[in-house]
């Protein structure tokens, strides 16, 4: 249960749990959620729960399979840290990580509390980074629950889709920042300062700073470019180059 993905900051999605609930603004117009409907109307075997939440144990051990190097994000189509996934599932999803080093782990939550509440009890091997989304300040307090985890080599910041400014991101601690306008028929838009404005806080603190899209109703047409140039900047992997890093490095 992969697939490539075209999410700039990634290469696969791994998705051993499907499905979730709306918590924030960030969720308004939900991918995951048009996409799980979708493919349930289609008859995909995986959906048809449609949004809601459903463990796939037969996805669990799919890292296996895939024998080079691969950055994998971690639950596309759901939260991890969603209130109905099992603690004892969780922890089987890290199991696996911690046994698959050759691959890097992205786990992407707005969960934050959940998250900082089970931390302790999970192990964290330098193959999985972890983060929470940050689309306005009212959620600025998930980065400080994101902050308790303090076992994680990577802390990161999600802010896509950002609506609106960042002023003040409390960034000791943090060791990436994405950001990203909000894309689909009904986007929201982003302003340019906003996004100026994070690049300028991860500069002055050394975060390596990635922007992903500008967005829109057709964000193939808006692109990337800030300032005329691509911010891929990401954290250090491990030893093992994968072909995001390579390409990043080019
Ligand atoms: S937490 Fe993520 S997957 Fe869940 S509803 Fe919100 S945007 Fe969708």
């Amino acid at each position: 249960m992969s697939t490539q993905s075209s999410i700039e900051w990634t290469e696969i999605t791994w998705n051993p749990v499907t499905g979730c609930s709306k918590v924030s603004e960030g969720c308004r117009f939900c991918y995951a959620e048009r996409m799980a409907t979708r493919l349930k109307a289609m008859g995909q075997k995986r959906y048809v729960n449609g949004f809601t939440v459903t463990l796939h144990a037969d996805a669990l051990e799919d890292p296996f399979k895939w024998k080079n190097p691969r950055v994998v994000f971690v639950n596309s189509m759901s939260d991890l840290f969603h209130e109905n996934v099992s603690v004892d599932f969780i922890k089987k999803i890290f199991e696996i990580m911690a046994r698959c080093p050759r691959h890097t782990f992205q786990i992407l939550t707005k969960r934050s509390r959940r998250l900082a509440e089970l931390s302790d009890s999970l192990p964290w091997p330098s193959n999985v980074w972890i983060g929470v989304s940050v689309e306005n300040i009212r959620v600025i307090h998930r980065i400080h629950d994101l902050k308790k985890v303090v076992s994680a080599k990577v802390r990161f910041l999600s802010c896509e889709p950002l609506l609106g400014p960042l002023t003040r991101l409390p960034l000791d601690g943090i060791n990436w920042v994405i950001v990203g306008g909000e894309s689909g028929p009904k986007a929201r838009p982003i302003d340019e300062k906003w996004v100026k404005d994070i690049l300028t806080q991860c500069e002055s603190k050394s975060v390596p700073f990635f922007f992903k899209q500008w967005g829109g109703v057709r964000k193939d047409l808006t692109g990337r470019l800030l300032d005329g140039r691509i911010y891929d900047q990401m954290p250090p992997r491990g030893p093992v180059q994968s072909q995001l890093q390579v390409m990043a490095s080019l």
